[in-house]
């Protein structure tokens, strides 16, 4: 039992969870301004600590305190992973 359990979690494991994050998380930029602009939390982790890093013009850098996830964000027009 835990060999097949070990298969499972293996490669098949690896592309599952792929799989989900492809369908599930955010990653096109209107689905990262959405989040952000209704949960204002990392899509990732559901964290709501983030670092701020460097500004350029309306936009802002920041990056997950828990994940460690990045996003350029200047709401309310776009958020996208850097
Ligand atoms: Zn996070």
């Amino acid at each position: 039992m835990p060999e097949a359990f070990d298969r499972v979690e293996g490669l098949g494991g690896l592309m599952f969870q792929a799989l989900i994050k492809f369908l599930f998380k955010p990653d096109t930029r209107t689905a990262l301004t959405k989040w952000f602009m209704k949960k204002q939390c990392c899509p990732d982790c559901m964290s709501t600590e983030f670092y701020e890093g460097p500004t350029g013009g309306c936009a802002v850098n920041v990056k997950c305190a828990d994940c460690g996830s990045t996003f350029n964000l200047a709401l309310p027009m776009f958020a996208e992973r850097i």
